[in-house]
């Protein structure tokens, strides 16, 4: 249905729902016409890769977003950590290797820019207006609030902003990506395109 994409796309690590990745690929195809689009949190590159294929239809730009050092639940000892991307030499997680790797195999090199820095350090000078941003880093609040005060600014007038991990019940997961959305929705900048799955969708006014 999607065309390009790699037949190991359910091979490559990460925690996006097909119906999410198609939800993902639709909007970018249409938003990366007007520009290019921001993703925070691109750990192994499953979600950059459904990104990059719908902004190569019109020539445009990925900006991948992520310290790849591994957001909390990554980390060694918790629930979420994979051994596989954890650096012992160096004491830490990094996911850039199998990052650059996937990117690479699924040709998209020269659509997706690697941003290997945290959030409010990449933000502090970046004036490039934004046709979609992506928030899926860490589920801290900190973070999350982090990353919507970093970007939501930054997407433009018919813009898209999209954001992981929607959880109304605290049971199923995490509250900081919902307090987020609320916020976004109260805001009063974006319309509410609603959920699909856990991922939920805006667009600027
Ligand atoms: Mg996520």
């Amino acid at each position: 249905m999607i065309p390009d994409l790699p037949d190991h796309i359910d091979q490559i690590k990460g925690f996006l729902a097909e119906d999410e990745a198609l939800a993902l690929y639709q909007h970018a195809a249409h938003a990366s016409a007007l520009g290019p689009v921001l993703e925070i949190g691109s750990y192994c590159g499953k979600s950059t890769i459904y990104l990059g294929l719908a902004c190569r239809g019109n020539n445009s730009t990925v900006f991948a977003l992520d310290h790849h050092r591994g957001s909390e639940e990554h980390q060694q000892g918790e629930f979420f950590h994979d051994p596989d991307l954890y650096d012992a030499g160096e004491g830490v997680m990094d996911t850039f290797k199998e990052f650059r790797r996937n990117i690479r195999a699924a040709g998209l090199d020269d659509v997706v820019v690697p941003l290997v820095s945290d959030s409010e350090t990449t933000a502090r000078q970046w004036q490039t207006p934004l046709a979609m941003v992506f928030i899926d880093g860490g589920h801290s609040l900190d973070a999350a609030l982090s990353d919507y005060r970093c970007w939501a600014s930054h997407v433009m007038r018919g813009g898209i902003l999209a954001i992981h991990d929607l959880f109304a019940d605290a049971h199923q997961g995490g509250q900081a990506p919902y307090a987020i959305y609320r916020m976004a929705v109260a805001s009063g900048l974006f319309a509410d395109l609603g959920q699909v799955n856990s991922l939920g969708i805006l667009r600027r006014l």
